[in-house]
C-alpha cells in the first residue's frame, strides 16, 4: 500500500456513454489521478488519464463500462498505482436520482443495487449508467465499499410548497411524482464553501447558488438547507440549458403529440437533446454563443436573452422567498468562466443592493472570489464547485462512521 492512496477514495461519474474517474485524498482535496473514458459502446471510443503531471489519451474499443474500469486500472498500474492494494477508503459513485428511497450518502449491497434499478424509471437516461460504473467497481474492488451519493440527496428536506406540483394528489404519490432537485451535491458543497469564504456560520447565511453549467440550476438556501431549486422531478425544469428547454408549458408537449404526431421517445429526445441553447441557435457551447452574438448572429443573440432572461426570473423569485439575501454565488462552467453572464444577469440590480465591480467580475481566476463592489450589500461570489471532492468526502465519512459502529 502507498503512503499517498492510502485512505484515497476513487469517485466514479458515469454516463450512459462515458465514465469519469478521480482518485482523491478526502482530507486535503489532492487529485492523485483522473480520467474518462468516452463514446463507450461506439466505434470511436477513447480514454484519457492524467497522473504524475503526464495526460495519456489513447484511443482504445470500449465495448462496455467493465473494459473501460479495466482500462483505468491498468492506466493506474502503469504509473504505480495497484488500485486493489492501494488502501482506498471507499469507491464513490455519483447516482442521479435516489427517488424516495435514498436522501443520504448510502453503502451499496445487493438490495441498494435492486433499489437504484426500481426508481429507474424516474430516470432512465441517468440511473442504469450509474448502475453500471457501480457494478463495474464491485467487480473489480469487491473488498472496497463502494457509496452512492444522490444529486437529489441534498433536496430531499425542500419545504412542501416547493416539492409539491398542484396536479391531483392520489397520482402522485402513486407514481412518486414531486420535486426532487439535481446538481445537489454542488449545491451543498458551494453553499458550504461560501460559509467559509465569507467566514460566517453557514446557520445564519441566506444564498442562492446559480449552477450553470451544460446543466444549470439555481437554488435558494436558508441556514444550510434549501428552500427552493428550479430542477424538478427530472433535471429538464428550470433554467435554459445547453441543450435542454428548462421550463415550458406541459400543453406543448400534449400538442406536440396530438396535432405534431411526435410521440412521447421523439418528444423527449426534442426536450432533452434538441432544445435548451442548441434548439435556439445551434450551439450549446458558451463561447461560441459569445462568438456568434459578437458576430451579430440573430439566433444567438435571441438564445442568450431568453437564458438571461430565465435566470433573472428566478434570481428574481429566490429573492422574495427568501427572509433576506446575503449572497449570490456563481458556479460550474458558465457560471466560473463567463463574466458576461454574470454581468447581464446582474445588471440592474442596484436598487436591490445587488452591486458587481466590473474589474473583479472581469478578472480570471480558478479560486473562490468576490465580484461584488466594497458597497454592495449582497455578496455576490465566483466559487468552483467540487463534486468529486464532495462525492469523496461524503464516501469516506460514512464508511468511517459504519466501521466505528461495528461492535
Ligand atoms: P457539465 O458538467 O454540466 O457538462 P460544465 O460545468 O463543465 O458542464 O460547463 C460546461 C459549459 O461551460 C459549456 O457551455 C462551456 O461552454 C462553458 N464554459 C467553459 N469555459 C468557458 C469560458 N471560458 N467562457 C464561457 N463559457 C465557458
Amino acid at each position: 500500500m502507498s503512503a499517498d492512496t492510502a485512505g484515497a477514495v476513487l469517485v466514479f461519474n458515469a454516463g450512459s456513454s462515458s465514465l469519469k474517474y478521480q482518485l482523491v485524498q478526502p482530507d486535503t482535496g489532492v487529485v492523485i489521478a483522473d480520467g474518462i473514458a468516452e463514446r463507450i459502446g461506439d466505434a470511436g471510443s477513447s480514454m484519457t488519464h492524467e497522473q504524475n503531471g503526464e495526460t495519456v489519451t489513447e484511443s482504445v474499443p470500449l465495448p462496455d463500462h467493465l473494459t473501460a474500469v479495466r482500462r483505468a486500472e491498468q492506466f493506474f498500474a502503469d504509473n504505480g498505482t495497484d488500485l486493489v492494494h492501494a488502501g482506498l477508503a471507499a469507491v464513490g459513485h455519483r447516482v442521479v436520482h435516489g427517488g424516495r428511497s435514498f436522501y443520504e450518502p448510502t453503502l451499496v449491497d445487493d438490495w441498494v443495487i435492486s433499489e437504484i434499478k426500481r426508481i429507474s424509471t424516474l430516470a432512465p437516461l441517468h440511473n442504469p449508467a450509474n448502475l453500471v460504473g457501480i457494478e463495474a467497481a464491485r467487480t473489480l474492488l469487491p473488498d472496497v465499499p463502494s457509496v452512492a451519493v444522490f444529486d437529489t440527496a441534498f433536496f430531499h428536506g425542500l419545504p412542501p410548497a416547493a416539492a409539491t406540483y398542484a396536479i391531483d394528489r392520489a397520482v402522485a404519490a402513486e407514481h412518486a411524482i414531486r420535486r426532487y432537485g439535481f446538481h445537489g451535491t454542488s449545491h451543498e458543497y458551494v453553499s458550504g464553501r461560501v460559509a467559509e469564504f465569507l467566514g460566517k456560520d453557514p446557520a445564519g447565511l441566506d444564498q442562492i447558488v446559480l449552477h450553470l453549467g451544460n446543466g444549470a440550476s439555481a437554488s435558494a438556501i436558508s441556514g444550510g438547507q434549501p428552500v427552493d431549486t428550479s430542477m424538478g422531478m427530472t433535471p429538464l425544469e428550470g433554467l435554459v440549458m445547453g441543450t435542454r428547454s428548462g421550463d415550458i408549458d406541459p400543453g406543448l408537449v400534449l400538442h406536440l403529440n396530438r396535432v405534431a404526431h411526435l410521440s412521447v421517445d421523439e418528444i423527449d429526445t426534442l426536450l432533452n437533446q434538441r432544445s435548451g441553447l442548441r434548439g435556439l441557435c445551434g450551439e450549446n457551447d458558451f463561447r461560441s454563443i459569445a462568438a456568434l452574438v459578437d458576430a451579430g448572429d440573430e439566433d444567438a443573440r435571441r438564445a442568450y436573452d431568453v437564458y438571461i432572461h430565465r435566470l433573472r426570473h428566478y434570481l428574481g423569485a429566490y429573492t422574495f422567498g427568501l427572509a433576506k439575501l446575503d449572497a449570490i454565488t456563481f458556479t460550474a462552467g458558465v457560471g466560473e468562466n463567463s463574466a458576461r453572464v454574470r454581468a447581464d444577469a446582474l445588471e440592474g440590480l442596484q436598487r436591490f443592493g445587488i452591486v458587481l465591480d466590473p474589474d473583479r467580475n472581469a478578472a480570471a481566476g480558478r479560486s473562490a472570489r468576490r465580484i461584488s463592489a466594497d458597497d454592495s450589500a449582497v455578496e455576490v461570489l465566483v466559487v468552483p464547485t467540487n463534486e468529486e471532492l464532495a462525492i469523496a468526502r461524503q464516501s469516506a465519512a460514512l464508511v468511517a462512521d459504519s466501521a466505528g459502529g461495528q461492535p
